[in-house]
């Protein structure tokens, strides 16, 4: 199905299908069997209410470190923005938090489940239990990632069917549901080439809300869209985070960070350099690094 789908849409980047397919079609996602985990750590401190973990994460691509022994906890319910610039490691940390990319050393829990392993063998994840794994974090990506030959509805349902393995019925029920809250109710019988950008980001979180996931990721959700789309994702956005949803999102809206957020992260290199609640980092960073980001020195 997804060679198919490939084939038969040239035009769309492979890397489109390739981030769909590694989060639904779990049978094609290339499998690293040796566990380079660290097991001495395993010890965890008891916090009860984070839904997130993050403990001495460190990822290198071509033996150059990306991320650099990040340690972050984020509770259940809150919105945590990573800032930082081009290239300091943020996609890749969130690409670890759902196993698209697989760590040298460190942990990711999910509650009290430990990402890409499995908790009995110590052993890294097989498919199955990965695709479950992965359906506890929903992530929306910068372009969207919509399947082209699937109308709006169908694009919403098409997990719910073949990973969740729900009757139609019942993924129609939900995909109505979740594309109603985002405000796409009226074009639900529409392809994803007829919908502006704002449209199909609106589209691609309703996926991803429909699989119920405990926390939603968004690498950069507006950064692809034309400047006056930016704002009804943002809104979308801002009511999921009243809502409760569990939130982290790697962007460079400032003003919508500063706002929405309980936490504000900022990497530099692939190193965690600060963490604050956004009155405090916005005005007064802890580090020189941020308030040169910010801009703050500026006369
Ligand atoms: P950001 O999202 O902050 O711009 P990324 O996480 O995308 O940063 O990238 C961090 C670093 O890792 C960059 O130097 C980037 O070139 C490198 N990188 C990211 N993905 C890969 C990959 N698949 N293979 C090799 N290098 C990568
Ligand atoms: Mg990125």
């Amino acid at each position: 199905m997804l060679k198919q789908s490939v084939e038969t849409t040239p035009d769309i980047p492979l890397s489109t299908f390739k981030e769909s397919a590694e989060l639904h079609i779990v049978d094609t996602v290339e499998h690293q069997e040796t566990p380079l985990i660290d097991t001495t750590q395993d010890a965890i401190e008891d916090d009860k209410d984070s839904i997130i973990k993050i403990i001495n994460l460190s990822k290198q691509f071509d033996g150059i470190e990306v991320l650099r022994d990040i340690n972050l906890n984020i509770q259940k319910g809150e919105v945590v923005s990573i800032l930082g610039s081009s290239g300091s490691g943020k996609s890749t940390l969130l690409r670890c938090i759902n196993w698209l990319e697989q760590p040298e050393r460190g942990f990711i829990y999910v509650g009290d489940e430990r990402i890409g392993v499995n908790a009995e063998t110590n052993k890294p994840a097989k498919y199955k239990e990965l695709a479950k794994m992965r359906q506890r974090v929903g992530m929306v990506f910068q372009s969207f990632n919509l399947w082209p030959h699937l109308t709006v509805k169908q694009n919403v349902m098409e997990a719910l069917i073949h990973v969740k393995k729900w009757s139609k019925s019942e993924a129609e029920s939900m995909a109505e549901t979740q594309l109603e809250k985002v405000g796409m109710s009226h074009k639900l019988d529409s392809y994803p080439s007829m919908l502006s950008g704002g449209q199909k980001q609106r589209v691609a979180i309703a996926r991803a809300l429909a699989m119920e996931p405990e926390v939603l990721l968004f690498d950069e959700p507006t950064s692809a869209l034309d400047p006056e789309l930016v704002e009804e994702v943002l809104t979308v956005m801002q009511k999921l985070s009243k809502e409760g949803y569990t939130m982290v999102i790697v962007t460079h809206e400032m003003d919508f960070a500063r706002q929405v957020s309980d936490q504000v992260v900022f990497l530099e290199k692939g190193i965690l350099i600060e963490k604050n609640p956004p009155e405090k980092f916005f005005t007064d960073p802890d580090s020189t690094r941020v308030r040169q980001f910010l801009k703050l020195d500026a006369s």
